[in-house]
């Protein structure tokens, strides 16, 4: 289990809800009391089962709320200190992300994305978001998994991106148009999604 989260936890933010509980010990911190703050202290961490690990399950996904003291106690116990927690939330600690189409670089910040190279100026308040795909793991119609880990805007255009995480290799993470999520992809004798859930039906 260690080598499943060791690889593939991640921290993400998620600003829209009203209360979080901490999953190990139960505290919990509301909006009403913490405003933007809520998220400082409160994270949410996924860890996703490879094919064939043991746990959770093969593809499955857990996600958990923990606060700041069950996470530093929790990762403080590691043999080897970690290596793969982003923080997307708040501040100037940026991720990458590739445009599928394009291959342009961007920077994400919480759920707002930027052109490498750009300088406007980050946003304060959260983008209005579409309805999103459920977060977990989808299989390409090529047979590639991925794992979708967020949402974001182009700050510049308001254009709306599903960000996801290529589950081989070095976890690459890309931008997709939401335009282009779902399309319908004919090619190679293929028709049908480009992208398909894959957490219930792949055993
Ligand atoms: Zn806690």
């Amino acid at each position: 289990m260690a080598e499943v989260v060791r690889h593939t936890a991640k921290v993400i933010a998620k600003a829209t809800t009203l209360s979080i509980t901490c999953n190990p010990c139960g505290k919990v911190r509301t909006l009403a009391e913490f405003g933007s703050e809520m998220r400082s202290e409160m994270h949410r961490i996924q860890a996703s089962g490879g094919y064939h690990s043991n746990y959770p399950a093969d593809l499955e996904v857990i996600t958990m709320d923990v606060c700041d003291q069950c996470l530093e106690m929790w990762t403080s116990r590691f043999k080897h200190p970690v290596d793969s927690w982003f923080a997307v939330s708040n501040g100037s600690d940026q991720q990458e992300a590739n445009h599928s189409e394009t291959g342009e670089k961007y920077h994400v910040n919480g759920y707002w994305a930027r052109k490498v190279g750009s300088s406007a100026p980050w946003p304060d308040d959260m983008p209005e978001m579409p309805e999103m795909p459920d977060p977990g793991v989808y299989q390409h119609f090529k047979g590639r998994y991925y794992k979708v880990v967020g949402e974001v805007q182009d700050i510049e255009d308001g254009q709306n991106y599903v960000m996801y995480m290529a589950l081989y290799g070095d976890n690459g993470v890309f931008i997709r148009p939401l335009s282009m999520w779902n399309d319908i992809n004919e090619r190679d004798g293929y028709k049908g999604p480009r992208f398909r859930f894959a957490n219930e039906d792949d055993e």
